[in-house]
């Protein structure tokens, strides 16, 4: 299984080179270290420098900022592979999110500061949206970063940051003034390292994803040059939030669909060879009915995921699409996910069978990149004009 699917036009020949390449890559460089970044909850750091010689990083990272100058299916297919293997602890998905950003509004000193980095896994990036108050209602967010001479002064929190232990680059979600909902909101640059009164919290334990870190953050009067601003405008920061949810939706889907082939395979090897009243589980009804429903729903969403990846290069998948893209891809990795732990029985249930992980992978991605009932009123919204 791949991702592309027959009739897909967006893929190109460098884009399989690409694909077997990545495959190659996670097969000999992720896979024997999947079990241990697991147990130790963060991906070794050394994992990110390697990926970036691998020229897995940075595929539609223009070239005189060291990318490799593609377009963003060549993004879609490390997401997709990586996912592919089972594994969703190496946080790429937002590397690729915070990447894609500094791309669309950096100005050419703040692209040649920091894209160069992110392409080669020098810097760790994160985004930092969510607070312990708000989540859905982003407008709502109370971090505050204050003019201070030629800085800001930025206090607040934030919680459940992906890569919130590793980053060295947090772009941070504030109000810069008064006005009030979605005007006031401006994305900051935060580098950690080059700044007092940033901390982080404990590596959060949940449910599944252990091998990705997650973190609070805290802002204390941390000051940062004016120019961190991402772009050259105060109060665009919703408006640049909004333009990059085509990519994000549609990255959570990709993630969704990989995983489903992954765990796919694993099923039918596992119900070929486990027998039951003398015969293969696979040789039931009812595995066979079951397994041909989740392999329609994966086909499906591949068709639409290879659609939606089209559109987005060409620049015309709009949000409400993609959001359809997140939820449809998510709640068919979760019915997914519960029909082939259910075929494996008891050994299902036993951590030592990945089947038991992805399940528990899974859930996350109905909660975050906006939960899957905000992507039904975006949706909504579209159809109720
Ligand atoms: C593992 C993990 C990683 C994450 N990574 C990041 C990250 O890197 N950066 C970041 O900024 N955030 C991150 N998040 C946060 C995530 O995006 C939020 O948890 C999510 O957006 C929901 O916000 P909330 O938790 O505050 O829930 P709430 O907004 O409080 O929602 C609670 C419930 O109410 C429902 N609800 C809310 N509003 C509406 C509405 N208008 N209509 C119908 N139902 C509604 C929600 O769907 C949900 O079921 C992460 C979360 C997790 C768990």
């Amino acid at each position: 299984m791949s991702l592309f699917t027959q009739s897909a036009a967006w893929v190109s020949d460098e884009h399989r080179m690409f694909a077997d390449m990545a495959n190659r890559f996670y097969a000999d460089e992720l896979v024997p270290n999947i079990e241990r970044w697991v147990e130790q909850g963060i991906v070794d750091r050394s994992f990110w420098h390697t990926a970036g010689q691998a020229g897995i990083m940075g595929g539609a990272t223009p070239e005189e900022f060291c990318g490799a100058g593609g377009d963003m299916g060549f993004e879609a297919i490390t997401i997709y592979q990586q996912t592919r293997t089972g594994d969703c602890g190496w946080g790429y998905g937002i590397q690729s999110i915070v990447t894609h950003y500094i791309t669309a509004y950096g100005t050419e000193e703040q692209k040649a500061r920091w894209l160069p980095g992110l392409a080669s896994g020098e810097i760790v990036g994160a985004i930092a949206m969510t607070e312990p108050s708000t989540g859905s209602d982003l407008q709502a967010v109370r971090t505050r970063a204050e003019k201070d001479g030629n800085q800001y002064r930025i206090n607040g929190s934030k919680i459940f940051i992906t890569n919130g232990q590793a980053a060295d680059l947090v772009i941070t979600v504030a109000k810069t003034g008064d006005a009030g909902g979605s005007k006031g909101i401006s994305l900051i640059v935060v580098e950690p390292d080059k700044c007092e009164g940033f901390s982080r919290g404990k590596n959060l334990k949940k449910l599944g994803m252990k091998a990705n870190d997650t973190s609070e953050l805290f802002y204390e009067d941390v000051k940062v040059p004016l120019t961190n601003l991402l772009g050259d405008e105060e109060g665009q920061g919703f408006y640049q939030l909004m333009n990059q949810l085509p990519w994000e939706r549609l990255l959570i889907a990709i993630q969704a669909l990989g995983a489903i082939d992954f765990a796919l395979e694993q099923t039918v090897a596992y119900t070929q060879e486990r027998k039951a009243f003398g015969q293969r589980v696979m040789d039931f009804q009812n595995t066979r009915f079951k397994l041909a429903e989740c392999k329609t729903k994966a086909e499906v969403l591949r068709s639409f995921v290879n659609d939606c990846i089209a559109r987005l290069i060409d620049g015309t998948l709009d949000a409400p699409t993609a959001s359809m893209a997140k939820y449809y891809g998510t709640e068919i990795q979760n019915e997914i996910m519960h029909e082939c732990l259910q075929l494996f029985g008891g050994y299902g249930y036993m951590m030592e069978y990945p089947i038991a992980r992805l399940y528990a992978d899974a859930r996350v991605q109905m909660i975050y990149g906006g939960t899957n009932e905000i992507m039904k009123e975006l949706i909504a919204r579209s159809i109720d004009l």
